[in-house]
């Protein structure tokens, strides 16, 4: 196929949550398809670029935002929140405040972003760490659901960046919610 038929769709995403939930690990994982335990970025925002062949005829290129770094306060700078296409908020299902939390960063992220036609931008809530979850029990998955209706996000998913479970699943999902506002 000639490379001028192929377009390109860069995004920019910010994965925030609370300290210590998981968020350069998923980064880590979904990018470079690594877990390491040890790994610590460095204060302030790391960037990473994800490239997903999306069809054969679109290229999609998500620039990651993991503002681990900036996670003390639930009350970003709107300089990191500009031009956003996508979030990826991230929970620790085993501390049940760091759900709590969400709450406060999906308020922050729609205060000071949202679409050009006033709707928020897409957000899916990931509930990390489900490989330290014994059972899932029916009531997890009706609360998350009613948790998601509630805060606007559009969709959430159990994932594990240390076992590598629904971490592709959970970015598709994001990439198909923002190709359908642009
Ligand atoms: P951040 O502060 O939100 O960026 O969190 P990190 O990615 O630094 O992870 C915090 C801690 O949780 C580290 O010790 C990670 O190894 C651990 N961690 C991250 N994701 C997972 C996971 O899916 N499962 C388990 N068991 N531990 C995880």
């Amino acid at each position: 196929m000639e490379r001028s038929s192929v377009s390109e769709k860069l995004f920019k995403v910010l994965v925030i949550g609370d300290i210590e939930v998981g968020k350069t690990s998923i980064v880590m994982r979904y990018v470079k398809k690594c877990f390491d335990q040890a790994y610590k970025a460095t204060i302030g925002v790391d960037f990473f670029m994800k490239t997903v062949e999306w069809d054969a005829k679109t290229v999609v290129r998500m620039q990651l935002w993991d503002l681990s770094g900036q996670d003390r306060i639930k009350n970003l700078s709107r300089v990191y929140y500009k031009a956003a296409m996508g979030a990826l908020v991230v929970f620790d299902i085993t501390n049940s405040l760091t759900l709590k939390s969400a709450t406060e960063w999906k308020q922050d992220l729609d205060s000071k972003l949202c679409l050009d036609n006033g709707r928020p931008v897409p957000a899916v809530l990931l509930a990390n760490k489900c490989d330290l979850m014994k059972t899932k029990g029916e009531d997890l998955v009706s609360s998350l659901d009613r948790f998601c209706k509630d805060n606007n996000f559009l969709g959430w998913f159990e994932t594990s960046a240390k076992e590598n479970i629904n971490i592709d699943e959970a970015g598709s999902f994001l990439v198909k919610q923002m190709m359908l506002c642009d």
